[in-house]
Protein backbone atom coordinates (compact mmCIF):
# COMPACT_ATOMS: atom_id res chain seq x y z
CA UNK A 1 0.00 0.00 0.00
CA UNK A 2 0.79 3.71 -0.50
CA UNK A 3 0.61 5.79 2.75
CA UNK A 4 2.08 8.83 4.27
CA UNK A 5 1.40 11.68 6.79
CA UNK A 6 0.75 15.22 6.36
CA UNK A 7 4.22 16.87 7.09
CA UNK A 8 5.61 20.15 7.39
CA UNK A 9 8.06 21.82 5.09
CA UNK A 10 9.22 24.77 7.06
CA UNK A 11 12.43 23.35 7.14
CA UNK A 12 12.81 22.94 3.85
CA UNK A 13 11.17 20.33 1.07
CA UNK A 14 14.24 17.79 1.83
CA UNK A 15 14.13 17.85 5.33
CA UNK A 16 10.40 16.42 4.93
CA UNK A 17 11.27 13.82 2.37
CA UNK A 18 13.87 12.68 4.96
CA UNK A 19 11.45 12.56 7.70
CA UNK A 20 9.20 10.88 5.88
CA UNK A 21 11.62 8.28 4.46
CA UNK A 22 12.65 7.90 8.63
CA UNK A 23 8.68 7.00 9.55
CA UNK A 24 8.25 4.39 7.02
CA UNK A 25 5.94 6.50 4.81
CA UNK A 26 6.14 5.93 0.60
CA UNK A 27 4.85 9.70 0.25
CA UNK A 28 3.24 12.52 2.31
CA UNK A 29 1.08 15.91 1.82
CA UNK A 30 2.40 19.18 2.82
CA UNK A 31 1.00 22.80 2.68
CA UNK A 32 1.79 24.87 -0.13
CA UNK A 33 2.32 27.91 2.03
CA UNK A 34 0.91 28.66 5.60
CA UNK A 35 -2.19 26.81 6.01
CA UNK A 36 -4.19 30.01 6.98
CA UNK A 37 -3.26 31.85 3.68
CA UNK A 38 -0.55 34.76 3.10
CA UNK A 39 2.88 34.55 1.26
CA UNK A 40 4.47 31.70 -0.06
CA UNK A 41 8.90 31.45 0.59
CA UNK A 42 10.56 31.36 -2.19
CA UNK A 43 11.38 28.17 -3.86
CA UNK A 44 14.96 27.00 -3.26
CA UNK A 45 15.35 24.85 -6.09
CA UNK A 46 18.54 23.32 -5.03
CA UNK A 47 16.79 21.89 -2.10
CA UNK A 48 13.96 20.84 -3.82
CA UNK A 49 16.19 18.98 -6.82
CA UNK A 50 18.03 17.36 -3.22
CA UNK A 51 14.50 16.37 -2.15
CA UNK A 52 13.34 14.81 -5.53
CA UNK A 53 16.90 13.08 -6.19
CA UNK A 54 15.86 11.25 -2.70
CA UNK A 55 12.52 10.49 -3.25
CA UNK A 56 13.10 9.01 -6.87
CA UNK A 57 15.93 7.25 -4.85
CA UNK A 58 13.37 6.10 -2.50
CA UNK A 59 10.96 5.18 -4.98
CA UNK A 60 8.51 8.03 -3.03
CA UNK A 61 5.28 9.18 -4.17
CA UNK A 62 2.89 10.47 -5.50
CA UNK A 63 3.44 13.83 -3.40
CA UNK A 64 0.06 15.65 -2.44
CA UNK A 65 -0.06 19.32 -1.99
CA UNK A 66 -2.54 20.76 0.64
CA UNK A 67 -3.63 24.73 -0.55
CA UNK A 68 -4.37 26.87 2.26
CA UNK A 69 -7.75 26.69 4.41
CA UNK A 70 -8.69 30.27 3.92
CA UNK A 71 -8.22 29.72 -0.08
CA UNK A 72 -11.74 30.58 -0.84
CA UNK A 73 -13.02 30.72 -4.45
CA UNK A 74 -16.87 30.14 -3.51
CA UNK A 75 -16.35 33.74 -1.63
CA UNK A 76 -19.57 36.07 -1.12
CA UNK A 77 -16.50 38.91 -1.42
CA UNK A 78 -14.99 39.38 -4.62
CA UNK A 79 -11.66 40.31 -2.61
CA UNK A 80 -11.60 37.76 -1.12
CA UNK A 81 -12.30 34.95 -4.35
CA UNK A 82 -9.47 37.19 -6.07
CA UNK A 83 -7.13 36.61 -3.44
CA UNK A 84 -8.28 32.57 -3.51
CA UNK A 85 -7.57 32.42 -7.34
CA UNK A 86 -3.98 34.21 -7.11
CA UNK A 87 -2.88 31.64 -4.51
CA UNK A 88 -4.29 28.70 -6.82
CA UNK A 89 -2.23 30.27 -9.82
CA UNK A 90 0.62 30.66 -7.72
CA UNK A 91 0.83 27.71 -5.80
CA UNK A 92 0.55 26.14 -9.36
CA UNK A 93 3.08 28.02 -10.80
CA UNK A 94 5.55 26.57 -7.81
CA UNK A 95 4.32 23.14 -7.89
CA UNK A 96 5.22 22.97 -11.90
CA UNK A 97 8.82 22.97 -9.84
CA UNK A 98 8.45 20.17 -7.81
CA UNK A 99 7.69 16.33 -7.90
CA UNK A 100 4.26 16.83 -7.09
CA UNK A 101 1.34 14.86 -8.79
CA UNK A 102 -1.72 16.32 -6.99
CA UNK A 103 -2.84 19.62 -5.87
CA UNK A 104 -5.83 19.02 -2.87
CA UNK A 105 -8.61 22.14 -2.49
CA UNK A 106 -11.13 22.45 -0.54
CA UNK A 107 -13.94 23.19 -2.97
CA UNK A 108 -15.26 26.44 -1.30
CA UNK A 109 -17.63 27.56 0.94
CA UNK A 110 -20.67 30.16 -0.03
CA UNK A 111 -21.19 31.90 2.67
CA UNK A 112 -25.12 32.41 2.50
CA UNK A 113 -24.77 32.89 -1.17
CA UNK A 114 -25.90 29.55 -1.62
CA UNK A 115 -24.88 26.18 -3.04
CA UNK A 116 -25.47 27.11 -6.82
CA UNK A 117 -24.46 30.49 -7.13
CA UNK A 118 -20.82 29.32 -4.59
CA UNK A 119 -20.94 26.47 -7.26
CA UNK A 120 -20.96 28.83 -10.30
CA UNK A 121 -18.40 31.08 -8.80
CA UNK A 122 -16.01 27.80 -8.46
CA UNK A 123 -16.20 27.13 -11.81
CA UNK A 124 -15.66 30.54 -12.90
CA UNK A 125 -12.85 30.82 -11.10
CA UNK A 126 -11.30 27.41 -12.15
CA UNK A 127 -12.01 28.27 -15.53
CA UNK A 128 -10.14 31.53 -15.17
CA UNK A 129 -6.86 29.62 -13.46
CA UNK A 130 -6.79 26.27 -15.53
CA UNK A 131 -4.74 26.49 -18.55
CA UNK A 132 -4.68 22.96 -19.63
CA UNK A 133 -0.70 22.99 -19.25
CA UNK A 134 -0.57 22.29 -15.75
CA UNK A 135 0.93 18.89 -15.24
CA UNK A 136 -0.62 17.89 -12.10
CA UNK A 137 -4.19 17.02 -11.33
CA UNK A 138 -5.84 18.58 -8.93
CA UNK A 139 -8.27 17.03 -6.39
CA UNK A 140 -11.73 18.63 -4.86
CA UNK A 141 -11.67 16.92 -1.39
CA UNK A 142 -15.18 15.95 -0.20
CA UNK A 143 -15.96 17.85 2.71
CA UNK A 144 -17.97 17.54 6.09
CA UNK A 145 -20.48 20.12 5.18
CA UNK A 146 -19.13 22.29 8.17
CA UNK A 147 -20.98 25.83 7.92
CA UNK A 148 -21.49 26.61 4.39
CA UNK A 149 -18.82 24.10 2.24
CA UNK A 150 -19.45 22.88 -0.48
CA UNK A 151 -18.50 19.54 -1.60
CA UNK A 152 -20.32 17.95 0.97
CA UNK A 153 -22.20 15.34 -1.53
CA UNK A 154 -20.31 13.63 -4.23
CA UNK A 155 -23.30 15.37 -6.40
CA UNK A 156 -21.81 18.95 -5.50
CA UNK A 157 -18.44 17.74 -6.32
CA UNK A 158 -19.74 16.37 -9.64
CA UNK A 159 -21.60 19.67 -10.67
CA UNK A 160 -18.01 21.06 -10.31
CA UNK A 161 -16.41 19.09 -12.26
CA UNK A 162 -18.92 19.14 -15.23
CA UNK A 163 -18.74 22.88 -15.33
CA UNK A 164 -14.53 23.13 -15.90
CA UNK A 165 -13.69 22.84 -19.29
CA UNK A 166 -10.76 21.62 -18.18
CA UNK A 167 -12.12 18.62 -15.83
CA UNK A 168 -9.65 15.87 -17.26
CA UNK A 169 -7.50 17.93 -14.76
CA UNK A 170 -9.97 17.48 -12.00
CA UNK A 171 -9.65 14.41 -9.83
CA UNK A 172 -11.28 13.98 -6.35
CA UNK A 173 -9.78 13.11 -2.92
CA UNK A 174 -11.98 11.60 -0.10
CA UNK A 175 -11.33 12.21 3.19
CA UNK A 176 -12.83 9.22 5.21
CA UNK A 177 -13.96 11.77 8.25
CA UNK A 178 -15.21 14.22 6.09
CA UNK A 179 -17.27 11.62 4.13
CA UNK A 180 -18.90 10.51 7.27
CA UNK A 181 -19.70 13.30 8.70
CA UNK A 182 -21.57 14.12 5.71
CA UNK A 183 -23.77 11.20 5.88
CA UNK A 184 -21.79 8.48 3.70
CA UNK A 185 -21.98 5.28 6.18
CA UNK A 186 -18.45 3.80 5.34
CA UNK A 187 -18.98 1.51 8.26
CA UNK A 188 -22.43 -0.09 7.86
CA UNK A 189 -22.13 0.40 3.62
CA UNK A 190 -18.62 0.61 2.03
CA UNK A 191 -19.71 -0.61 -0.67
CA UNK A 192 -22.89 1.23 -0.98
CA UNK A 193 -20.83 4.59 -0.30
CA UNK A 194 -18.28 3.60 -2.96
CA UNK A 195 -21.19 2.18 -5.83
CA UNK A 196 -22.75 6.04 -5.16
CA UNK A 197 -19.25 7.32 -5.88
CA UNK A 198 -19.17 5.62 -8.61
CA UNK A 199 -22.34 6.40 -10.08
CA UNK A 200 -22.66 9.84 -9.24
CA UNK A 201 -18.44 11.12 -10.39
CA UNK A 202 -16.67 7.44 -11.53
CA UNK A 203 -14.26 5.55 -9.46
CA UNK A 204 -11.57 6.53 -12.16
CA UNK A 205 -11.75 10.30 -10.94
CA UNK A 206 -10.99 8.90 -7.51
CA UNK A 207 -6.70 9.74 -6.97
CA UNK A 208 -6.19 9.86 -3.29
CA UNK A 209 -7.76 9.21 -0.07
CA UNK A 210 -7.37 11.08 3.07
CA UNK A 211 -7.10 8.33 5.47
CA UNK A 212 -8.55 10.00 9.34
CA UNK A 213 -10.46 8.85 12.00
CA UNK A 214 -13.37 10.52 13.61
CA UNK A 215 -14.40 12.03 16.87
CA UNK A 216 -17.74 12.60 15.50
CA UNK A 217 -20.91 10.13 14.58
CA UNK A 218 -22.44 9.46 11.23
CA UNK A 219 -23.76 12.56 10.06
CA UNK A 220 -22.90 15.12 12.43
CA UNK A 221 -21.86 17.43 9.42
CA UNK A 222 -18.81 18.42 12.02
CA UNK A 223 -15.11 18.24 10.93
CA UNK A 224 -13.21 16.93 14.03
CA UNK A 225 -10.07 14.18 13.22
CA UNK A 226 -9.33 11.44 15.49
CA UNK A 227 -6.14 9.15 15.28
CA UNK A 228 -6.74 6.08 13.70
CA UNK A 229 -8.30 3.47 15.54
CA UNK A 230 -9.73 5.88 18.34
CA UNK A 231 -12.55 7.31 16.33
CA UNK A 232 -16.26 6.72 15.55
CA UNK A 233 -15.05 4.21 12.26
CA UNK A 234 -12.33 2.02 14.45
CA UNK A 235 -9.71 0.15 13.33
CA UNK A 236 -12.26 -2.68 11.29
CA UNK A 237 -13.55 0.05 9.25
CA UNK A 238 -9.94 1.28 8.70
CA UNK A 239 -9.15 -1.72 7.92
CA UNK A 240 -12.10 -2.56 5.41
CA UNK A 241 -11.34 1.07 3.49
CA UNK A 242 -7.12 0.23 3.22
CA UNK A 243 -8.07 -3.45 1.72
CA UNK A 244 -10.92 -3.10 -0.30
CA UNK A 245 -9.91 -3.63 -4.01
CA UNK A 246 -11.24 -0.29 -5.24
CA UNK A 247 -8.85 1.80 -2.89
CA UNK A 248 -6.09 -0.36 -1.84
CA UNK A 249 -4.25 0.63 -4.78
CA UNK A 250 -4.68 4.53 -3.67
CA UNK A 251 -2.16 6.69 -2.33
CA UNK A 252 -3.86 7.07 1.55
CA UNK A 253 -2.66 10.00 3.39
CA UNK A 254 -3.05 10.82 7.24
CA UNK A 255 -4.22 14.00 8.68
CA UNK A 256 -4.50 12.42 12.49
CA UNK A 257 -3.72 14.71 15.22
CA UNK A 258 0.02 13.65 15.69
CA UNK A 259 3.37 14.37 15.89
CA UNK A 260 6.15 12.67 13.61
CA UNK A 261 6.88 9.78 16.22
CA UNK A 262 2.84 9.27 16.43
CA UNK A 263 2.99 9.55 12.55
CA UNK A 264 5.13 6.64 12.54
CA UNK A 265 3.01 4.35 14.83
CA UNK A 266 -0.28 5.34 12.85
CA UNK A 267 1.97 4.07 9.51
CA UNK A 268 3.15 0.76 11.28
CA UNK A 269 -0.76 0.20 12.61
CA UNK A 270 -2.22 0.65 9.17
CA UNK A 271 0.29 -1.69 7.38
CA UNK A 272 -0.33 -4.34 10.00
CA UNK A 273 -4.20 -3.81 8.78
CA UNK A 274 -3.65 -4.85 5.82
CA UNK A 275 -1.39 -7.94 6.80
FE1 LIG B 1 -8.32 19.32 3.56
FE1 LIG C 1 -8.75 16.18 4.51
ZN1 LIG D 1 -10.96 17.88 7.97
Amino acid sequence: MIIGPHLSIARGFSAAVKEAVSIGADTFQFFTRNPRGGRARDLDLMDIAKGSRMMAREGMGPLLAHAPYTLNLASDKAGVRDFAKFMMADDLARLSRMPCRYYNVHPGSHVGLGVEAGTRLIVEALNEILTGEEDLVILLETMAGKGTEIGRSFEEIKAIMDGVHQSHLLGVCLDTCHVYSAGYDLAGDLDGVLASFDRIIGLDRLKALHLNDSKMPLGSGRDRHEKIGEGTLGEEVIRSIVTHPALRDLPFFLETPNEVAGYAREIRLVRSLVG
